[in-house]
């Protein structure tokens, strides 16, 4: 029998967990030819999210959980857990019950077609404050997929189904500021599409807010594509370009008797304009130097409090 791993990060999920548990036990009972793992990342919750879910699994073997020492992020939550994957292969999936797990059915007969990943793309988007932060992500993910010859996938989020091969893959990423959805595009293998209809939030509060997305955004770019500098140095290449001009045709104007006027706010327009050029391109710099210095340091992606292997069987590979 093929054993598959859901692997759920949960950071205060506690209002959901209970539901969850009894989704996933639909799910797994109307999918009667798999042995199933549910791998819980408790990202440091400040509820009861953990204790419910170490309680929980007393009663279901099939419950394995990892607690991270403190609250790490989603990212590196599901880096933890794909170091711990032990199955054929293994599904993310959120804890609030956004991404319905019925639809693990599907990928599940992708997978049997040969397919490597199979992730899940949204209808719809349902978000609290929708237009404005779809617009935005909109335009982010066409900037992004400009700046890099890598197919990005859009309106898709972490869930999917990623094959051994896959998390064998995952697994020698060891960037500390990581940007997994590129990773999922940067593996590659055969990749397959299905859409769904993304539910609204069950309970509890999404833990997304501007500056978060802000900040996912920037390091979404830094860490996926140096494209930024390489614009710094062309824009700074096409004006130091037009100053020359500028300057050859300021020294040539005298001799057809044109007279040199005084200049003050135009010059000051001038400075005032590459000044500004010039600090966006040294933060641009900066950004890239602040990653080199992170990554350096070397420091493990994560810490483990506790780990609990549910009775999952090790796969033959
Ligand atoms: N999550 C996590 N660590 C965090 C933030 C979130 O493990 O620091 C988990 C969270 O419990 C949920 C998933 O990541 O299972 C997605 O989070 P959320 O629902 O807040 O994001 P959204 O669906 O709004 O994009
Ligand atoms: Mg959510």
């Amino acid at each position: 029998m093929k054993t598959i791993t859901l692997l759920v990060p949960v950071y205060n999920e506690e209002s959901v967990l209970p539901q969850l548990f009894k989704r996933l036990d639909e799910f797994t009972k109307n999918t009667p030819n798999y042995q199933f793992e549910f791998l819980f990342i408790n990202d440091g919750s400040t509820d009861k999210s953990f204790s419910i879910i170490a309680e929980q699994s007393k009663k279901d073997s099939r419950i394995s959980y990892i607690n991270l020492s403190r609250n790490f992020g989603k990212e590196i939550a599901m880096i933890a857990g794909i170091d711990h994957v032990k199955s054929d292969a293994l599904v993310i999936i959120d804890a609030d019950l956004q991404d319905p797990p019925e639809l693990i059915q599907e990928m599940i007969s992708y997978w049997e077609d040969g397919y490597d990943d199979v992730y899940a793309r949204r209808n719809n988007r349902q978000r609290r404050n929708l237009a404005s932060k779809k617009k935005t992500s909109q335009w982010y993910y066409r900037i992004l997929q400009k700046s890099t010859n890598i197919p990005i996938q859009v309106d898709t989020g972490d869930f999917r189904l990623l094959d051994r091969r896959c998390i064998e893959a995952l697994q020698k990423f060891r960037e500390s500021q990581r940007n997994t959805k590129a990773i999922f595009s940067w593996i590659g293998y055969k990749k397959k599409e299905i859409f769904y209809n993304r539910d609204p939030r069950l309970a509890g509060q999404t833990k997304w807010n501007y500056r978060k997305l802000l900040n996912l955004a920037i390091d979404g770019i830094t860490s996926f594509t140096t494209a930024p500098l390489r614009m710094a140095t062309i824009f700074g290449f096409i004006i130091s370009f037009i100053a020359f001009v500028w300057i050859i045709y300021l020294l040539v104007r005298p001799l057809f008797g044109v007279s040199t006027g005084a200049g003050y706010s135009s010059l000051m327009a001038v400075i005032l304009f590459l000044g500004g050029v010039q600090l966006l391109s040294l933060g641009i710099i900066g950004e890239y130097v602040g990653r080199i210095f992170i990554e350096t340091k070397n420091r493990p992606l994560y810490l483990i409090e506790e780990y609990h292997a549910g009775n999952i069987k090790k796969t033959r590979r």
